[in-house]
Parts: structure tokens; C-alpha cells; sequence
């Protein structure tokens, strides 16, 4: 074998002459616009890039597969999950949300958690984050929520006080924002984070029967946090460190690993269950649905080539297999167009095609041309219903997941309460039972850091009493009492 490189081409595989020199009149003289390889090399260089993400810009991720590990076919009939020691081929991108490329990995942060399950029946996506709940629980806040943390219009700045007015105004952000302040916030590394589905799903089994799923991938290297301190030591010190910490623990072989452990919910419990189920900014509390282990996530093979694979990735919401399905968790619904769309319009409306989106199984159906398109199904009919054998949808076998509701008039309202709930609940059960004393410093310390990053005194007040100290009087008093301000009775705004 020659152990000769190969001979440079241009993109249409003609050999080119130079790979340092333009070509030019004599020595001295001028470019020539006849060098057609150095203007493709121009042009194609100013369009390396795709639109970014909105969010979740930041990422990094690896294949590995998904092993079942208990029986589930009483849940659901998906079939990548029934047989106990199937494995499917996954793909993992974990990321930041707010910071754009190039932005710390260690920052606060929550961390997005996509998921693409390559099974028999086609992909199965799984877009979650490393906290169990969401900041907002109706789409139509989504934009707005992800605006505030973002860059103000007229400096190109971050801004803690968009944050925090924005936060402090929809209280319903109150559980994920303790989170986020508490050195969860900070992962050390994405291999020391668990992965949750956040929002509630329906799985379904062969016999029609319905459940209510909510996903916890339990990280089997344990939880790491870096303090606040140290997350922003690391800033000067790698800017990539959960990308790079990723990359180089699989390079060694050291094969990061989760525990699948589903909480389910009988369909008929959730109409009278003290909290409404499907809001997103709200646990299901182990005691009452406890998780079940079912499976095991392990991450073994690193990306080839980081834009095919990573940033070129498309994770869709509405992508789901046979037994699986969405909720009315109004957040999953919203998300089931936006994801899609990112994808078409950052890749366009044949990113699928792209080979790491591509299912394992054959595409059929009635979709045609378009940008970039490279597989064709031939002489086939392009139209349904046509008596010439193309693709033909299977009623009877493959119904859409569905759930009954009641009938009403068609508004713009808020889910109707159930009796518990109220948003300052759970976060104020998670400052009092779980966190330690250690944990609830740190939270404090973290809430007064931001807070005192050039936010204005009435939002900082606002923040104390109509926030905090609703979440936890205690809380309240002490971040009041880091700030310099007085607190007013929880309730009394
Ligand atoms: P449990 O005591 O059964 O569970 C508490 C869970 O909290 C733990 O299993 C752990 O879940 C998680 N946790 C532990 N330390 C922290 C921390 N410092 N910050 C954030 N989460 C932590 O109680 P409940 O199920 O009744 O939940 C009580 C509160 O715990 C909830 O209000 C919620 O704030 C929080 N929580 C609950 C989860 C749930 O699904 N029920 C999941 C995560 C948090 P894990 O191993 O998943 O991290």
C-alpha cells in the first residue's frame, strides 16, 4: 500500500494544482478570478457554518446504546423495548442553554439532555434536561423565558436583571430556579449529571391500555457538582471542560453510564391527583409513584466528525415510536412543532436524510424533493390514495396515542388547579427535606452572587418577598438579610 496522500481535488474531484499559491500575474501581479479553486475555497470556507441553535447552542455528545433490563411489556409496546437485554444504538448531545458557542461549559446553567433512540420502528427522541422540571409550563412563554436569558437588545449583554424580572414575575419558575441556584446549577462534568425527561409522556401497551411516564436517567458515576467558585475558576481554566471531559473519558474507555428508572402513573389517576400531572414545573413525588429501574444508558463511542454528528444532530419532540406518545402536558405539545422546525429551518426540510438523523428502518411516504435531497424512492407514485403499490398507512395497527378530553369551549386559560397545587410547594419541600445544610448555604450564597449582578433594588425586593420567602420563609429572610433588605410576610406580596 502507498503510503501517498491523496492528490487535492475541487469539489467536483478535479485535481487542483497548489494548495499554497493563488494564481496571479508574474509574481507581484494580481489575483486571477480564473483560480476557480481558490474562489470555491472562499466561498465554501464563509459558509461553513449552519444557523445555530436558539438555545442549547453549546453541546457536545457521543453514541452508545440503551440495554432493557426489566421487563416493561405490561407499560408500553415499543418494540425497542420488548425483550429484556435488547440494546439500541442511541445518541446523546448534552449542552448549556443560554451561552452561545464558545461560551464556559461551567457556568450556571441548566443542561439540555437529547436523546435519539435509532429502533426498528423508526427514532425515538427523547429532548429532556438535568433538572425534572421546567421553568415555564405553557409554551407561550417559552420565547419569552429563553429572551431573558439571553443578550438585552441594545447592549449585545447578558443581563441578571432581565433574569430575575422575568423569574420573579412568573412564579411558576420558582422550583427550577432553586434548582439552578443550587449547585446543581454547576455540574462538574456531564458524566456526574442525571438526564430527566422533565415532562410527562404516555406509554401504551399491546392491549390498548394507557400509563403516564415520566423518565429519570440516573448517572451511575454519581452526582459531581463544582461550587460556585469553582465553576467560575474553571472559565479561566477550559472554556470546553464538559465537552472535553466527555471525549477523553470514552477515548480512555472509561464508558460513562445511566440507570433508566421510570415513574408510571395509571391514566385514571391523573384526573384526581393533588397535582396536576402534566404541569412541567412539578415532581411526581417518589413516595407516590416510586421509579422503577428498567434500563441502562452507556455512551462508547465518540463523534467522528463533531458538525455531521453533534451540531448537525436533530432531536425532535414529536418523533415517537409505536407505545409511546405525548401528553397533555402542554409544554410537550408546544415543543412538538418548535423542535422540527429548528431542524428544517437550520438544515432544511431534508435534515433527516442527513446520515446521523436517518432511522435505521426504510423511509416510505409521500414527501418529495426539496433542498439537499439525495435519496429518492425511484418511480414510485407520489400521491395517496394511487393504484400503483406505493406506501399505505396501516389504520388498524398503528393508531395515534390518544387520551379523552372533556369537551368545552376553546380559550386561553390556564390548567384548571387540582387541590395542592401551588408553585412554591415543591421548591420549599426541596429547600426544607432534601437539601443539607451544606446545600441550602450554597443556595443562599448563589441566589445573593446573582442577585447582586446589577439587579435593580425593586426586583431584588420583589425576589425576597414575593419569591423566596414564599418558597421558604427562612430562605427569604436569609437572602433579605445577604441583600440589606427587610422581608414582608409570605402571601402579603
Ligand atoms: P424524595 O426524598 O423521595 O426525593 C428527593 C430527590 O431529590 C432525590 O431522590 C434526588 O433525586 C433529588 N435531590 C437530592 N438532593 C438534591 C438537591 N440538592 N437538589 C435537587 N434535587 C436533589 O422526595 P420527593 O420525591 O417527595 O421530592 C421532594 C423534592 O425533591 C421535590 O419537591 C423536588 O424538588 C426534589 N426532587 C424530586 C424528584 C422526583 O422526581 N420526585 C427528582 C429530583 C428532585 P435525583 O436522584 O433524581 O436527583
Amino acid at each position: 500500500m502507498s503510503n501517498q496522500p491523496p492528490v487535492t481535488t475541487t469539489d467536483s474531484g478535479c485535481p487542483v494544482a497548489s494548495d499554497e499559491y493563488s494564481l496571479t500575474v508574474a509574481a507581484n501581479g494580481p489575483v486571477l478570478l480564473q483560480d476557480t479553486y481558490l474562489i470555491e475555497k472562499l466561498a465554501h470556507f464563509v459558509r461553513e457554518r449552519v444557523p445555530d441553535r436558539v438555545y442549547h447552542v453549546k453541546g457536545g455528545g457521543a453514541f452508545g446504546y440503551f440495554e432493557v433490563t426489566a421487563d416493561v411489556t405490561e407499560w408500553t409496546k415499543a418494540a425497542f423495548l420488548n425483550t429484556v437485554g435488547k440494546r439500541t444504538p442511541i445518541l446523546l448531545r448534552c449542552s448549556s442553554v443560554a451561552g452561545e458557542e464558545g461560551y464556559p461549559d461551567s457556568d450556571r446553567d441548566v443542561r439540555g439532555w437529547a436523546l435519539k433512540f435509532y429502533t426498528e420502528e423508526g427514532n425515538y427522541d427523547l429532548v429532556g434536561n438535568n433538572t425534572p422540571v421546567f421553568f415555564v409550563r405553557d409554551p407561550m412563554k417559552f420565547p419569552d423565558f429563553i429572551h431573558s436569558q439571553e443578550r438585552m437588545p441594545d447592549t449585545g449583554l447578558r443581563s441578571n436583571n432581565m433574569q430575575w424580572d422575568f423569574w420573579t414575575l412568573s412564579p411558576e419558575s420558582a422550583h427550577q430556579v432553586t434548582i439552578l441556584m443550587s449547585d446543581r446549577g454547576t455540574p462538574r462534568t456531564w458524566r456526574h449529571m442525571n438526564g430527566y425527561s422533565s415532562d410527562t409522556y404516555m406509554w401504551e401497551n399491546a392491549a390498548g391500555k394507557k400509563f403516564w411516564v415520566k423518565y429519570h436517567f440516573k448517572t451511575e458515576q454519581g452526582i459531581e457538582n463544582f461550587t460556585d467558585a469553582e465553576a467560575r475558576a474553571m472559565r479561566a481554566e477550559d472554556l470546553d471542560c464538559h465537552r472535553r471531559d466527555l471525549r477523553e473519558a470514552i477515548a480512555r474507555e472509561d464508558h460513562p453510564s445511566w440507570r433508566l428508572e421510570m415513574q408510571i402513573m395509571p391514566y385514571e389517576d391523573a384526573a384526581d391527583y393533588r397535582f396536576n400531572p402534566f404541569d412541567v414545573t412539578k415532581v411526581w413525588p417518589h413516595e407516590d409513584y416510586p421509579p422503577i429501574t428498567v434500563g441502562r444508558l452507556v455512551l462508547d463511542r465518540n463523534p467522528e466528525n463533531f458538525f455531521a454528528q453533534i451540531v448537525q444532530a436533530s432531536f425532535d419532540v414529536a418523533n415517537f415510536v409505536p407505545g409511546i406518545g405525548p401528553s397533555p402536558d402542554r409544554m410537550v405539545l408546544g415543543r412538538m412543532f418548535a423542535y422540527g422546525d429548528s431542524s428544517r429551518y437550520r438544515t432544511g426540510p431534508n435534515y433527516e436524510q442527513l446520515p446521523v438523523n436517518q432511522p435505521l428502518n426504510e423511509v416510505h411516504n409521500y414527501n418529495k424533493d426539496g433542498p439537499m435531497r439525495y435519496h429518492h424512492n425511484g418511480n414510485q407514485p407520489v400521491y395517496a390514495p394511487n393504484s400503483y403499490g406505493g406506501p399505505k398507512a396501516d389504520p388498524q395497527r398503528y393508531r395515534d396515542p390518544s387520551w379523552f378530553v372533556e369537551a368545552g369551549e376553546i380559550m386561553r386559560t390556564a390548567y384548571e388547579a387540582h387541590r395542592d397545587d401551588n408553585d412554591f410547594i415543591q421548591p420549599g419541600t426541596l429547600y426544607r427535606q432534601v437539601m443539607t445544610p451544606n446545600d441550602r448555604d450554597h443556595l443562599v450564597d448563589n441566589i445573593v452572587w446573582q442577585l447582586n449582578q446589577g439587579v435593580e433594588r425593586f426586583i431584588q425586593e420583589r425576589a425576597v418577598n414575593d419569591y423566596w420567602t414564599k418558597v421558604d420563609p427562612d430562605l427569604g429572610t436569609r437572602v433579605a438579610q445577604s441583600l440589606g433588605l427587610g422581608t414582608s410576610q409570605p402571601g402579603n406580596g
